[in-house]
């Protein structure tokens, strides 16, 4: 019997030491400028981000970072931390965005645009998270990848959507204190991280037209994501 059985049939409730993460939800294998393939560590501290949300919590990784391109975390606004106002991050409140600039639909708030649901689903060992077969021969790309169909395995597909789009007009998240606009499907990969405070920083400069959404919840874990740009 495993100790974490033992445990759980006495009735015990235990805090795991570590953050569940499910890291590929905030790395990016595609983004040329930066190899955000996987979590980094600097200084004991975990790092993964895709750009658009950074998530970081104490930890080590002794991978190193020599040999990767990532981002310099020491120049974002952590001393924003420090600052009051924190705010509990409840339900969503969407909003249908007017102007369509966008018609294309929309990431599916249910699988977070990977398609498939559950706490297994990785990226697939064939297409890797694209969906498509290469036939080299041809040199041609085929959309669809006959292992996967939607770009990931290890769960049911998600029904709630198509491979991970929603069509229809845009639907974009509201947060008290910011101008912006946050999107849903960045807006449902942070709140798999749990209970969550955020606070938000507005953008300073001539053509800044972004919000900085900070966020901060158990284990230590801190995060910082980009609102949409300005309508
Ligand atoms: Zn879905
Ligand atoms: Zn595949």
């Amino acid at each position: 019997m495993s100790a974490a059985f033992a445990a759980t049939s006495l009735g015990v409730t235990f805090k795991t030491l570590k953050p569940l993460i499910r890291y590929d939800l905030f790395t990016d294998p595609w983004t040329t400028r930066f190899d955000l393939n996987a979590p980094f560590g600097i200084d004991d501290m975990i790092y993964a981000t895709d750009c658009k949300i950074l998530i970081s919590h104490p930890g080590r990784d002794d991978r190193g970072t020599e040999d990767r391109r990532v981002p310099k975390v020491g120049n974002l606004p952590w001393n924003e931390f420090d600052s009051s106002g924190w705010k509990p991050l409840g339900s969503p409140d969407l909003v249908v965005r007017t102007d369509h600039y966008r018609d294309n639909g929309h990431c599916c708030s249910v699988c977070f645009g990977l398609g498939r649901v559950g706490s297994n689903v990785v990226r697939c060992p064939d297409c890797h998270g694209r969906s498509e077969w290469v036939d080299e021969d041809a040199n041609e790309v085929f959309d669809g990848c006959e292992k996967c169909r939607v770009g990931y395995v290890g769960g049911p597909i998600c029904t709630h959507c198509e491979r991970g789009w929603v069509n229809g007009p845009t639907i974009e998240e509201r947060i008290i204190g910011s101008p912006r606009r946050f999107g849903t499907g960045m807006m449902a990969r942070i709140r798999t991280l749990g209970d969550l405070e955020y606070r938000v920083v507005e953008g300073e400069g001539a053509n800044d037209e972004t919000s900085l959404l900070l966020f901060r919840g158990d284990h230590g874990i801190r995060g910082i994501a980009c609102s949409m740009a300005a309508q």
